[in-house]
């Protein structure tokens, strides 16, 4: 990747801020008509360093919230309170979204699950106590005014994710920062400063006071960024996974026998990355980033390490891996405060990721393929995904045998949904109508015109009963079987 220089950043950035809205620039002049300070925070400066504009537009002001209330009303189309407690207000006006925070210093009592919030009276005061260094900085606005006090462009520049304050004292005011941190390196690539990494691994365990809400939010960030191994990585490493996520850790005890040389924890990586490799445009079956099917991928062996048998013969073997792995995930995710539907999705994926196994050997027949499509259900895309995914051989050949093998699956599956399709299609009159209308009773002329009508569906399409109606007697007008 080309590291840019610090001057080149700072080109970008410049650039990046002063194209906000002029609606942007509407609000700043009117919180300084009112003698406040207004300033774009934190992941919006970041961004812009990054060249990327940003759509959530986070600003701090020496305003209280009251004043903010009443200067946001008067510029926005509409204004709400996101949190009031916390100091934040947030108003719309055309495209643009904002949020105004009051300037704070945090205050955290130990031991607490939350901080405690106390208003501050300066930006730089504000910025320190944020998370990390390229996280800390601001752009006073209108004047466009870069500040910031913690050297996070230098930061930013070196790709490094460091705390403002000692990483220690940081991570222990709120334990959250030490799941962020793994967050930030998978979203923007960057690697965790030697100290800060000693840190996380040294207050891991202060993770256990954190809300479970608040470690999934950043778990499934994390996981739908762009660098998702990177994040996973420092997780295992420092022990947060042992706190967090420890099916994740534990991959790391079971041998795999069909990878002798990988453990599954290495094969579940590339299988996380081959199935994101998988996932499909805006408009496809599977749009990126995909969660459930990460996280599906991430998971679909945590039940190896408990069903591992040496067999007398010397095999290793792990019988019935995915039912016990699709339990894990379920416990898991449900400790982790997962909405039902991601719990049902994940849990099914995993529980169906063998079920593709020996489709080679021994040829399906159609009842089995019509279950594997009716057990995958609206899960079948991704099962697709996810079974294609899962072979990480080395073996070339074996490969792509497991590759034919599955889209000869595929076809069979395309095949036979199309039979199917046309076994349903029926004529648009049934036995009972053309009875009525012809004035004939049951038998072959009914068949004949029964078989007329069908022909005409399949020919044509659905043409409506009275078009049918007219269709039939003038078939029938001519029909010489009579
Ligand atoms: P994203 O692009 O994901 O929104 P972000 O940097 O805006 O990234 P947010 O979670 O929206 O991240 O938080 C906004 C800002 O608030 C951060 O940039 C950081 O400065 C600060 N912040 C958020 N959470 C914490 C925390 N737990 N401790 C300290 N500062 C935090
Ligand atoms: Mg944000």
């Amino acid at each position: 990747m080309h590291v840019p220089t610090l001057e080149q950043l700072q080109r970008i950035a410049s650039y990046t801020v002063s194209h906000l809205p002029d609606d942007v620039f509407d609000l700043a002049r009117r919180f300084e008509s009112a003698g406040h300070e207004l300033a774009l925070v934190g992941g919006p400066v970041r961004d812009a360093f990054l060249g990327h504009a940003s759509h959530d537009l986070d600003f701090a002001t020496s305003a209280r919230p009251e004043e903010t209330e009443r200067i946001l009303a008067a510029w926005g189309d509409t204004h709400w309170d996101v949190g009031r407690a916390f100091g934040t207000i947030a108003a719309r006006k055309g495209d643009s979204v904002v949020e105004v925070t009051t300037y704070r210093t945090d205050e955290y009592e130990v031991g607490s699950r939350k901080p405690s919030v106390e208003y501050g009276d300066t930006l730089e005061g504000d910025l320190t106590r944020r998370d990390f260094t390229v996280n800390s900085m601001a752009v006073r606005l209108p004047s466009l005014e870069f500040v910031d006090p913690t050297g996070g462009q230098e930061d930013l520049a070196a790709q490094l994710l460091i705390t403002p304050a000692p990483p220690e004292q940081s991570f222990d005011d709120d334990p959250l920062r030490i799941m962020r941190a793994a967050r930030f390196a998978a979203q923007l690539g960057f690697d965790v400063a030697p100290e800060t990494m000693a840190a996380m691994t040294a207050l891991a365990p202060r993770l256990e006071i954190v809300s479970a809400e608040r470690i999934r939010a950043e778990l499934e960030r994390l996981l739908t960024s762009r660098w998702p191994r990177k994040g996973l990585e420092l997780l295992v490493y420092t022990g947060v996974a042992d706190i967090v996520l420890p099916e994740l850790s534990k991959l790391q005890d079971a041998v795999d026998p069909q990878h002798r040389h990988k453990d599954v924890y290495e094969h579940s990586l590339t299988v996380l990355e081959q199935a994101i490799d998988l996932e499909t445009g805006p408009d496809g079956a599977v749009p990126g980033p995909d969660f459930v099917l990460r996280f599906a991928a991430l998971m679909h062996d945590v039940g190896k390490p408990a069903t591992r048998r040496f067999e007398s013969n010397g095999q290793v073997t792990f019988h019935h891996h995915e039912v016990v792995g699709a339990k894990m995930t379920r416990a898991r995710m449900r400790d982790l405060r997962f909405d039902k539907q991601s719990i049902k999705d994940v849990t099914k994926l995993v529980e169906l990721h063998q079920r593709f196994h020996g489709y080679g050997e021994a040829a399906w027949s159609d009842s089995a393929v019509r279950r594997y499509v009716t057990d995958a259900g609206d899960q079948l895309e991704r099962l697709h995904r996810l079974t294609r995914a899962d072979c990480t051989t080395r073996n070339r050949r074996k490969a792509m045998r497991l590759a034919a093998a599955y889209d000869d699956l595929e076809a069979r599956i395309d095949e036979l949904a199309e039979q199917e399709e046309l076994a349903a299609i029926r004529p648009e009159l049934d036995g009972t109508q053309i009875m009525e209308i012809l004035q004939i009773p049951a038998g072959r002329e009914v068949g004949a015109a029964y078989a007329f009508l069908l022909g005409l569906r399949m020919e044509e399409g659905p043409i409506g009963e009275d078009a049918a109606r007219e269709r039939l007697e003038e078939w029938w007008s001519t029909f010489s079987g009579r």
